[in-house]
């Protein structure tokens, strides 16, 4: 299958200047970051904070401009756009925030949020915008008779709720799903994922799903992809992925969650140190500071994606 987007190469380097403006390094927040995604499928992106993978989420919507690389969409490439051509991109791709609080304007009633998505992106006329706002309210579970209400008059789920009506409005083909549930309470977590679930199936919807929660991922994706310092470091389908991990990373990442079956044993892979800042980071691989194995050659040589087995891909001189 071809996939509906390809991202390609890219990077996003911040100058750092010292006194005087004197440049002296770069800020690699996303640093060659490579993948595909296929419709209708969910591709997960993990990694700790500040790892890059909001940055690699913002860029595809240009909401951050990037400083290298291609997103192949509908045979263009969406770093090169401008005007209508970046706005039309912008209806096909829609992005659901941590903080819907922050993304839904306090002074706006929420059914006129949804409306005006529809009137930008020229979808139906006045009186059909307000019959399917209305709808897609309702799909999410937000009653009818809320439609003039403010954004502070409901719960943090709630609002997370009104702001997938308003990305849905836009009829989108790719949601990117920046940390969708981390703001909210556990009990709420999985109402949420699992609307986000139905939604997908409902609308046929391609999901790039970026949380720093690991079972969040596991129930979300289809596969995924591991980010350490700006790279990608291991990419390969969720079960695969969770059989039978290869980088060292994804390894002590999938050693700190605990198994289901508490007979099962697993030792817990600590790193050492902390996680080196984006700013000049390490040479060679991006983990050799903390990494259990790492050589000489690890120091000296950056690992690039190699394929193991079928969709399986992993940056680790281990796996040459
Ligand atoms: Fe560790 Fe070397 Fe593999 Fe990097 S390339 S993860 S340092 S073994
Ligand atoms: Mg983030």
């Amino acid at each position: 299958t071809t996939p509906i987007l390809r991202v390609k190469n890219l990077k996003k380097h911040y100058p750092i200047t010292g006194l005087f403006g004197r440049p002296v390094g770069h800020l690699k927040a996303v640093d060659g970051v490579e993948f595909d995604l296929y419709e209708k499928k969910t591709m997960g992106l993990v990694g700790e904070s500040g790892c890059g993978k909001s940055t690699t989420g913002r860029t595809i919507l240009r909401l951050v401009e990037p400083t290298e690389g291609e997103a192949i969409y509908k045979g263009k490439d969406i770093f090169k756009l401008k005007g209508k051509d970046l706005q039309a991109i912008r209806k096909d791709i829609q992005m659901i925030f941590q903080d819907p609080h922050s993304s839904l304007n306090p002074k706006q009633r929420i059914g006129h949020a949804i409306v005006e998505t529809m009137k930008i992106h020229r979808i139906g006329s006045h009186k059909e915008r307000i019959e399917r706002a209305k709808e897609l309210l309702l799909k999410v579970g937000i009653r009818e008779d809320q439609f003039d209400r403010y954004p502070h008059e409901f719960s943090g789920g709630q609002r997370q709720r009104i702001g997938i009506a308003r990305a849905l409005a836009a009829n989108p083909k790719i949601v990117i799903c920046d940390e969708p549930v981390s703001a909210l309470d556990v009990s709420i977590q999985s109402q949420v994922i699992n609307l986000l679930k139905d939604i997908q199936e409902n609308f046929n919807l391609t999901y790039l799903f970026i949380s720093h929660d690991l079972s969040v991922v596991r129930y979300m994706s289809d596969y995924i992809g591991v980010m350490y310092l700006g790279q990608l470091v291991e990419k390969a389908p969720t079960d695969e992925l969770f059989s039978h991990p290869l980088h060292p990373y994804t390894q002590a990442l999938l050693s700190a969650i605990p198994l289901p079956n508490p007979k099962r044993k697993r030792e817990r892979i600590i790193i050492k140190g902390d996680i080196p800042s984006p700013i000049n980071p390490p040479s060679g691989c991006v983990f050799h500071t903390r990494c259990p194995y790492s050589t000489k050659r690890c120091e000296q040589e950056r690992p690039v994606m190699k394929k193991q087995t079928t969709d399986h891909f992993v940056a680790c001189h281990l796996h040459d």
